[in-house]
């Protein structure tokens, strides 16, 4: 049920540049509604630059929740009065909240919400052997995420040195890998941007064998051809939309103290980008 906008309305938004394409106010006005909660949320452009004044500008006008994406995520770090220690050890805030004491509190929350939707597929992260491709921010964050999972061994696969960054600051199971690793893996992750609106895939199909789970982030096209290319190897298949759900699923509770459903998220997700394409 949709509440009626009032004087008592709740406000949460996402900032970034660009950010007028973002899914994120679909999915939680979705839950808003689904939920009965007096909350709306709106994308608000911030130019590069602006994230501290945008921190100082919540706070002024109470604004109660911030996601926040590319370029903030960073700078947001560094101008608010407490972070989770996942965005403390990525320098990068993806999720505001502001106490009822006016204080700020940030968070990360894109690694923890790729490792709910993996667990929610049924694929245990404790002790495992994973391989991750890429190691930018989705990369790093979920490495870092896999590693406060238990996860047993974490390879991290890059075309740069950006792979022994990650791997010397981020989990103690992490290490700089190869897809030689791939043979000995119970999970390969792409956290790279191969894929993203094109036909292509980071690995080679000989590598793909039905005990290798393949999680791709990537989300459009939904089904990539690393995931087609997988599920033809009779393996299963996780796809990126449920990270992007399960990190909102997270944003949100933090926001309003209440767990929303991802299956509301999902749908609302779905049928964006349905209309979009
Ligand atoms: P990013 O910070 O720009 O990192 C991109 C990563 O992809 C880097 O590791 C980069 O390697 C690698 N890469 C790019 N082109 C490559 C190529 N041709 N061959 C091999 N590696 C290549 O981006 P990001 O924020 O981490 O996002 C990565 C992807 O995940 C994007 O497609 C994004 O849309 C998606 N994503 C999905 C979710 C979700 O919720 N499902 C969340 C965040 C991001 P180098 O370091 O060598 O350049």
């Amino acid at each position: 049920m949709r509440v009626p906008i009032t004087g008592a309305t709740r406000l949460a938004a996402v900032i970034g540049s660009p950010v007028r394409h973002s899914l994120s106010p679909a999915l939680h006005n979705a839950a808003f509604e689904a939920g009965g909660l007096d909350w709306r949320f709106v994308a608000l452009e911030v130019a590069p630059g602006g994230g501290a004044d945008a921190v100082a500008a919540m706070r002024t006008l109470g604004i109660g929740g911030f996601a926040v994406t590319m370029p903030h995520k960073s700078d947001v770090a560094a101008a608010i009065d407490e972070i989770d220690p996942a965005a403390a050890a990525l320098d990068s805030v993806n999720t505001v909240v502001l106490r009822n004491d006016g204080s700020t509190f940030g968070a990360s929350t894109d690694g923890a919400g790729f490792v709910d939707w993996v667990e929610a597929c049924g694929v245990e992260v404790v002790g495992r052997r994973v391989v991750v491709l890429g190691a930018g921010g989705a990369g790093r964050a979920i490495v870092d995420s896999l590693g406060r999972a238990g996860a047993g061994d974490i390879a991290i696969v890059n075309r740069t040195d950006a792979a022994a960054v990650a791997a010397a600051s981020l989990a103690e199971a992490a290490r700089v890998g190869s897809l030689d690793d791939l043979g000995a893996a119970d999970l390969l992750v792409n956290a790279t941007s191969v894929g993203m609106g094109s036909d292509d895939s980071p690995v080679d199909r000989r590598f793909l064998r039905p005990d290798l789970t393949v999680a791709d982030i990537v989300y459009h096209p939904r089904e990539t051809r690393l995931q087609r290319e997988d599920a033809d190897a009779g393996a299963a298949t996780i796809d990126g939309l449920g990270m992007l759900v399960h990190q909102a699923v997270r944003q949100q509770q933090l926001w309003t103290g209440i767990r929303p459903d991802p299956a509301v998220l999902r749908t609302a997700a779905e049928r964006e980008l349905a209309a979009r394409s």
